[in-house]
């Protein structure tokens, strides 16, 4: 079994999601960053801080509207990791003829059976606009469901 059996009821009470973000140079296929990153699930307050950091470090979030949905921009897993696309980029050899400076495969999944989640309104705008700012395709794994996911 993946989970102990006390990390697995956390996860049942907090509904936690986990996104694994694989970022690619275009000019070096040997050259790549891996990170994964967890929805912000804790108590209010923690849960306030965690995401005053994640806008702090990705302020691009700032731009997402809301959507209508019940979380809070920036409570996604992929809030977590796509902070980081930034930094990475600049680390990453660029291909000098290439449409793209980096390509990143991102998929998340509900902790509580290890299913794919798609991404929400917020994250698929996030993805969009980061794709523009950074100059990099972006490739979602998991299919957008109909009900936009939960965070
Ligand atoms: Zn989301």
């Amino acid at each position: 079994m993946l989970l102990s059996r006390t990390l697995n009821s956390y996860l049942m009470r907090h509904r936690t999601k986990i996104n694994l973000l694989v970022c690619l140079s275009s000019g070096n296929a040997n050259k790549s960053f891996a990170l994964v990153g967890f929805s912000a699930s804790a108590p209010p307050r923690v849960k306030e801080d965690i995401i005053d950091q994640r806008k702090k470090h990705l302020r691009l979030l700032e731009e997402i509207k809301q959507h209508d949905l019940p979380w809070a921009i920036g409570n996604c897993a992929e809030a977590e990791t796509f902070a980081h696309m930034d930094s990475i980029g600049r680390q990453l050899p660029v291909a000098v003829n290439d449409l793209h400076g980096m390509i990143a495969v991102t998929l998340t999944l509900d902790l509580k059976d290890q299913s794919p989640v798609g991404p929400c309104a917020q994250c698929s705008e996030l993805i969009y606009k980061l794709q523009s700012q950074l100059s990099c395709a972006i490739f979602n794994l998991a299919p957008v469901k109909g009900d936009n996911g939960e965070p």
